[in-house]
């Protein structure tokens, strides 16, 4: 049975869907205002994983992914509801409309969810295109009773949700005792959050704007969550996903908006990606090392070397992404592919062998693994087992017919989650006398590496061979 961390609960829970058979997942999408980094994809792809490992499970998924194309602040991490919409400081700053910068961004989105080879979500909502939805939501909460309108907004009173800050930990009264915010003198509490903005103010000239029973103005990003999660998951989702930093005060205030709307519990498993490290230090602008997707593989690395490293760490664990770490990445792809195209060319015999049962025990591990919390490197450890015992019967001739077919079949599954494998034959390849004779030398110095049980020199040199196009069979 899968076991998820579940952040609300701040425990493994295992995993019981809403509906029998149908899983429901909501992420947070981009911030159409720039290019996203290297490291955001990071998020996406841990939701990737899951959707991916629940439909290996034989679940029936649906996914929504919003883009947020309105109402995100610069200052909406702080909760102070003073700074600037991020869409039209962008549009500015870059001379064009806000429409330009949006679809500008979503479309380099798009392009990197392909390139990474994330899986398509069932819908990529804008919030610019379910303002409806969002002004009905705060008819709801209106009828609830919890929220007030100022002068320049409409805002949630979180003291009368009492279990705010059950996600993150910010409680009303642990926000007066620690955050210092911008006081807005019309708000009752600086830490209530914006539904709607007027345009008043700093938001006077704001482009993107809507008519609303408060006024013409834009929504708050919370709310667009709340709003479009509902229309498209209904009010009780299986899984919500982000970024760790999405934590507060955006998730925990969607969890204010939509409990108090509906009725109802928001969410049964909340999922959080770990920040990821570059080099050791924080990815940003303003560190200089922001790297896109296209910048990485413009310095010779892959998409499935990113996609890899990302997907195999854990999700909870801090990632420390450098060069290394895609190196080591593409080794493990190649080993995997390498296996591959050993099977695919392996001669069979008639013969009883152990495959099957091989590969039984294999999946039974990988599983393992995967139920508890998606732990990738339980899982791939199965999976080197796994080739190395395959590779034992090749090499002692003992793999019928029936065997190569199971074990590519189990490859081609395993592939469903990983996206990496590459099961096209490689053709033989050529050589000249010259090339020939680096081989054999190569090959010459790697059986004495073998010899001499160094096998760490030895694996090094098989690389290096099969970078050359060099395919090794250690046979008996
Ligand atoms: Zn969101």
């Amino acid at each position: 049975m899968l076991q998820i961390y579940n952040s609300l609960t701040k425990k493994k829970e295992v995993f019981k869907s809403v509906e029998e058979g149908k899983v429901s997942i909501y992420t947070c999408g981009p911030t159409v205002y720039s290019s996203s980094h290297v490291g955001n994809f990071s998020a996406f792809l841990m939701a990737d994983l899951l959707v991916r490992y629940l439909k290996y499970k034989g679940f029936e998924v649906k996914w929504i992914m919003n883009i947020t194309d309105v109402g995100h602040l610069t200052d909406d991490n702080e909760l102070s509801d003073s700074g600037e919409d991020k869409m039209e400081a962008a549009s500015k700053k870059e001379n064009k409309t806000v429409w330009e910068i949006a679809r500008h961004y979503e479309d380099l989105f798009m392009k990197d969810l392909k390139t990474l080879k994330i899986l398509p979500a069932f819908k990529y909502p804008r919030a610019t295109e379910h303002i409806e939805e969002m002004i009905d939501m705060i008819k709801l909460l209106d009828e609830k009773g919890v929220i007030y309108e100022t002068s320049d907004g409409v805002y949630f009173d979180i003291s009368k949700f009492k279990d705010y800050g059950k996600l993150s930990g910010n409680s009303l009264e642990a926000l007066q005792a620690g955050a210092r915010v911008e006081v807005n003198e019309d708000k009752k509490s600086p830490f209530d959050f914006a539904l709607w903005k007027k345009l008043t103010g700093k938001n006077e000239d704001h482009i993107m704007k809507w008519d609303s029973p408060w006024g013409t103005g834009f929504p708050g990003w919370h709310l667009e969550c709340s709003a479009m999660s509902k229309k498209y998951l209904g009010e009780t989702l299986d899984f919500h996903t982000g970024g760790e930093d999405n934590k507060f005060p955006h998730h925990e205030s969607e969890i204010a908006q939509s409990e108090t709307a509906n009725g109802k519990k928001f969410v049964n498993y909340w999922m959080h990606k770990s920040h990821i490290v570059l080099n050791d230090e924080k990815m940003s602008k303003s560190l200089g090392n922001f790297f896109t997707v296209q910048d990485v593989m413009n310095k010779g690395f892959s998409a499935d070397s990113i996609r890899f490293t990302f997907i195999t760490a854990h999700y909870r664990s801090k990632l420390n992404f450098n060069e290394d770490q895609l190196n080591e990445s593409q080794k493990t792809i190649d080993k995997f592919n390498d296996f591959i195209q050993t099977v695919l060319k392996v001669n069979t015999s008639d013969c009883e062998d152990e495959t099957a049962s091989i590969i039984k025990s294999a999946k039974q591990q990988f599983e393992k693994g995967m139920d508890d919390d998606l732990n990738m490197s339980v899982a791939l450890a199965s999976l080197f087992g796994f080739m190395k015992s395959i590779r034992k019967n090749i090499e002692s001739g003992n793999v019928s017919k029936e065997s190569k077919t199971a074990v590519l079949d189990f490859m081609k599954e395993l592939n469903s989650i990983f996206e990496v494998f590459d099961f096209d034959e490689k053709k033989e390849k050529e050589f000249s006398k010259d090339e020939q004779d680096v081989i054999n030398k190569l090959i010459e110095k790697r059986n004495k590496f073998r010899a001499e049980k160094n096998w760490a020199e030895a694996d090094k040199i098989r690389e290096e061979l099969i970078r050359m196009g060099v395919n090794i069979a250690d046979k008996k």
